[in-house]
């Protein structure tokens, strides 16, 4: 499998629970390495324009209002096939379905406030990585 890389956002109930580190841990035990990492407040517009593919669905609006809550930590994380890893080590996206040892399951407190985002293609996760990082803020 080749080197790929994906966009993470550590979500703002994570940041204000003081998770940070727990979940960066979690990513560099299970071989993603954190290249580029920045702790910023997304504005209302960002966080719907980051969210525009969700637009019409029912929990958009909640959704873009959690984001804005607190401060998110944006990442770029690299690895072997690291776009599905990505996925598998934040589990499902309901914390209640999720498996044991994953960050969801782990730290998650409901559907919404999971957490953690992760792009869920290769193709998102260059259009995500884009929306947050120059290139040369990206160190692999
Ligand atoms: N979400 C929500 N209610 C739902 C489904 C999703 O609040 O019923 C939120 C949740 O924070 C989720 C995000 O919307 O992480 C994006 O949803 P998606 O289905 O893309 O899940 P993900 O890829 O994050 O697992």
């Amino acid at each position: 499998m080749a080197t790929e890389r994906t966009l993470s956002i550590i979500k703002p109930d994570a940041t204000r629970r003081n998770l940070t580190g727990k979940i960066n841990a979690k990513f560099e035990e299970q071989g993603l390495r954190i290249v580029a990492q920045k702790r910023i407040k997304l504005t209302k517009e960002q966080a719907e324009g980051f969210y525009a593919v969700h637009k019409e669905r029912p929990f958009f609006n909640d959704l873009v209002a959690f984001m804005i809550t607190g401060p998110v930590v944006v990442q770029v994380l690299e690895g072997e096939g690291a776009v599905a890893k990505n996925r598998e080590i934040m589990g499902a996206t309901n914390p209640a379905n999720a498996a044991p040892g994953t960050i969801r399951k782990e730290f998650a407190e409901s559907i919404e406030a999971n957490s953690v985002h992760g792009s869920d293609s290769a193709e998102n996760a260059a259009t995500e990585i884009a929306f947050f990082f120059k290139p040369e803020e990206i160190v692999g």
